[in-house]
């Protein structure tokens, strides 16, 4: 049986030869290990194994998750849809959320985070490809909504997220992942602060890497097949 722990080296080793491939740092590109599904105690061997950061898409079992870890210190980041009456759930329990496509999600965010809190660090998520049944907001609607929330008191704008459609080859998935590079450079110039692309996931790490994902989303890589998909 393979163990969380070599399969986290594996992981590392991926994003380590896919920077090496195209000239990046490998400090370039940070891992959340996707733990949704999956239990306390597999969290707890990733901890064993060096990883701090994971990533929660279904809030009700996270709150349940990030109350029973509590004394760990862990980094926890939302990346699932986000429903207005899940936010102050999201708020009061989450460091960083990757999944915002509405300013009124946003707003209750920042009006639900906490005072002795640290601001919530956030990403919009971006529809790259006009996937249908996807949360995400329309490129051209993305550097708009970017400068609404750097606006917000307890929110820190940090970047972009998106979750291509899978594609077909390598080239293809990396044009995609590109189509967010070039909007995150775009922010840049409009003078946004903002120094994340979350991008990538155990499939196609690679691809995003190579298109400057700072920050890939790995959960079966990590923790194996998960029961409900
Ligand atoms: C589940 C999930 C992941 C991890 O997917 P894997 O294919 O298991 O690596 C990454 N990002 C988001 C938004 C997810 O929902």
């Amino acid at each position: 049986m393979t163990t969380i722990a070599e399969r986290l080296k594996a992981v590392h080793s991926r994003i380590q030869a896919a920077c090496q491939a195209c000239g990046r740092a490998p400090e370039s590109v940070s891992l959340l290990a996707v733990s949704k599904t999956f239990s306390g105690q597999m969290v707890q061997q990733a901890l064993a194994a060096g990883q701090h950061a994971f990533g929660e898409n279904y809030m009700q079992e996270a709150a349940q998750k990030i109350a029973e870890l509590r004394h760990l210190g862990l980094q926890w980041h939302c990346i699932g849809p986000i429903q207005s009456n899940k936010t102050r759930l999201v708020a009061e329990n989450f460091d960083w959320v990757h999944t915002v496509d509405r300013l009124k999600i946003a707003e209750r965010l920042s009006a639900q985070r906490p005072a002795h809190l640290a601001p919530l660090q956030v990403c919009v998520q971006v529809n790259l490809d006009g996937g249908a049944n996807k949360s995400g907001v329309a490129p051209a609607q993305a550097l708009a909504l970017a400068h609404q929330l750097a606006g917000l008191p307890r929110l820190k704008l940090r970047g972009l997220m998106c979750i291509p459609e899978p594609a077909p080859d390598f080239a293809s998935a990396r044009a995609v992942f590109e189509q967010a590079r070039t909007l995150m450079q775009q922010g840049l110039a409009q003078g946004l602060d903002i120094d994340t692309l979350s991008m990538g996931m155990s499939d196609d790490l690679e691809a995003a890497i190579a298109a400057g994902s700072t920050l890939v989303r790995v959960g079966s890589a990590i923790f194996g097949t998960r029961a409900t998909a």
